[in-house]
């Protein structure tokens, strides 16, 4: 697994003159988009966490990038106008901790490259091509085993031809060590290019790396050096990578359902992995990794842990329920929708001693009522949900776990479908244990159920009897923390997409998916009320991740009709969930974008036309 990239991007692209004075390369726009913020993205789809880019000429732009994509990091080549790229690769080399992608910075390319590279099974791989007739380029020579020996302009010079250097490699850090001892040995290699160091330290030259060329006959891709070049690159070569990577494409299905959610194409490919035995390190610290990363984004991982479980969210509520409440301890469960019942349900199955505090599914909990409750009942564990999706009421968990605690209460929290989709922080929330899945807003595949668990809590059930087995919360943990394992098959291929969908989460920022949830929150809003169409919660206090619309008074109203003229557009839609009230229920959870809702809308409204409603 590639986790980490290099961009050299020191360069001065003085081959542009005056259009490159005051901008690097890379921010040339090919269609509209930076051709370095188009490999970064092309680097994050494919499972990269971290992105280094050397700068150097006009370093502030690759700053100002960085500030929007939090995965990015700078570091300046001081020395740029005297070095070349091998110097700006030298000042990244540090960050590097294992396999790593190294690109030049004034690239476009079809992403298919970096699968090639990250699916060779040899550690460093240079990419190449057949001939683009660019009218600059750069040829590699090889011996027979293919290892390269020189990378040079001069084609008539070459005994063995490699094909033309890409300018995208796939190098470990071995390489880049052996690397860095030979431009460093020697004052006089300041000036080489990064590409004239790796022919250097290849064993084919007597250094100690194994370094190979992998062609790929007729790539898409082109270096931007000068104005011509930039022409051919618009005109012949981006129209080929936007065709070839458009049949990647996945069709596109807008779940407007609460969970599972719609993903992205990087995050389903992330799931077309090789097949791993998930007892192995590797697999080991692929678990580990996602289950600090889910604990970051709520708490602090020294104080909180995540316990992890192949199942889906109830599953998740389930082991939470059943393992959090002491032997003789009792449980209070806040009902106030149908995933409050369910935890009652739950308790109930596995004859826990407990009481239910019943409150209006569509208004807010009385609080007063709540602590009275609370005071009056010697219990030890308070259960609630964060956000009742049946009806989209968000709980004011910030009063009512803080007022639990004051009275010695451990509290317990479906937060499925809160958990990812707006900033919390458990500890200053006052919450112990937090339940939540893969999907929903987190936006990865459904299958992996995880609860968030304060370790000083988490630690006192260690002697506890187990309620049940698959599903204990404590067992889970201190096998894991033993073997780097689960207990029991973990749903190896969802992990992989949860990881990609973590690494996407850390990207948009959750502060940055909230805003994007209330925009088409919003949208929806104002469409269902210009159709006059009422919602069962008030907009205060509700979530903005779903909204649960009052059903058209028309005698015609037909949900199903409603649902399939939704589906021939493209848009899957929800019934209510509700004993009494008839509702229909719009979710915007997942990879949904504002205009997609915007599109959603006209539907809607042409459904409630055909009925009379508008
Ligand atoms: C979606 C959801 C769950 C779990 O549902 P699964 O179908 O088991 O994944 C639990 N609680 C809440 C509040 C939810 O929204």
């Amino acid at each position: 697994m590639i986790r980490q990239a290099i961009i050299a991007a020191g360069g001065m692209g003085t081959r542009f003159g005056e259009f490159t004075k005051e901008m690097p390369k890379g921010f040339i726009e090919i269609d509209g988009i930076a051709m370095v913020e188009r490999s970064v993205r092309k680097l994050i789809a494919n499972g990269v966490e971290e992105i280094i880019i050397g700068t150097g000429h006009c370093f502030a732009w690759y700053d100002e990038l960085a500030k929007r994509y939090p995965c990015i990091r700078t570091v300046r080549n001081d020395n740029y106008a005297n070095t070349s790229s091998m110097g700006t690769v030298a000042v990244c080399a540090p960050y590097i901790k294992g396999d790593f992608f190294l690109l030049e910075s004034d690239l476009i390319y079809d992403a298919v490259g970096l699968k090639v590279l990250a699916n060779d099974p040899r550690s460093n791989v240079i990419l190449a091509s057949g001939p683009t007739h660019s009218e600059d380029e750069v040829y590699l020579e090889c011996n027979g085993d293919k290892i390269i020996t020189r990378s040079t302009k001069d084609k008539a010079s070459v005994k063995q031809h490699a094909g033309e250097l890409v300018g995208i490699s796939k190098l470990s850090k071995a390489c880049l060590d052996e690397m860095m001892a030979f431009y460093t040995a020697d004052a006089s290699r300041i000036k080489m290019d990064y590409e004239n160091v790796l022919a250097s330290v290849s064993s084919a030259n007597g250094g100690h790396s194994d370094i190979f060329v992998r062609k790929i006959e007729y790539y898409a891709w082109a270096e931007v050096d000068n104005k011509a070049m930039l022409d051919r690159a618009i005109t012949q070569i981006w129209p080929r990578i936007a065709e070839n990577e458009s049949l990647w494409n996945v069709r596109r299905e807008v779940l407007l359902n609460p969970g599972p959610s719609t993903t992205t194409d990087s995050v389903k490919y992330a799931q077309v992995c090789a097949d791993i035995c998930p007892r192995e390190l590797e697999f080991g610290n692929l678990m580990e990794w996602c289950g600090i990363e889910l604990t970051r984004f709520v708490a602090d991982p020294s104080k909180y842990t995540t316990v992890m479980f192949g199942g889906s969210g109830t599953a998740a509520d389930e082991a939470m329920v059943s393992s959090c409440v002491p032997p003789d301890g009792k449980l209070l469960v806040v009902d106030n929708g149908s995933y409050g019942a369910r935890m009652a349900k739950i308790a109930s199955v596995y004859h826990i001693n407990m009481d239910v505090f019943k409150s209006s599914p569509y208004e807010p909990i009385d609080i007063n009522a709540l602590e009275n409750q609370i005071k009056s009942g010697h219990y030890t564990t308070l259960a609630i949900v964060y956000h009742e999706t049946t009806t989209g009421l968000l709980n004011p968990l910030e009063i009512i776990c803080p007022m639990a605690k004051k009275y010695g209460l451990v509290t317990i929290c479906d937060a499925v479908s809160a958990y990812g989709g707006m900033p919390m922080d458990l500890e200053a929330l006052g919450i112990d244990f937090a339940s939540s899945t893969s999907n929903k807003h987190l936006q990865g595949m459904a299958g992996i159920g995880f609860i968030v668990c304060k370790n000083e809590e988490l630690l006192k059930q260690k002697d506890w009897p187990m309620r049940n087995y698959y599903l204990n919360i404590y067992d889970q943990y201190q096998y894991f923390l033993k073997t780097k394992q689960t207990r029991f098959t973990p749903p190896v291929q969802t992990f992989y997409a949860l990881r990609q969908a973590i690494i996407e989460t850390k990207q948009e920022t959750i502060e940055k998916r909230f805003e994007r949830y209330t925009s088409c929150w919003k949208i929806l809003v104002d469409g269902i009320t210009q159709m006059g169409l009422d919602m069962l919660v008030k907009a205060e206090h509700q979530s903005h991740f779903i909204t649960a619309i009052l059903i058209p008074k028309s005698p015609q109203y037909d949900f199903n009709q409603m649902h399939d003229l939704a589906r021939s557009h493209g848009f899957t839609i929800y019934p209510g969930k509700l004993g009494n009230i008839n509702t229909f229920r719009i979710a915007n959870m997942g990879d949904i974008r504002p205009e997609e809702m915007a599109r959603f809308i006209p539907v809607l409204r042409d459904y409630m036309h055909s009925i009379g409603q508008c």
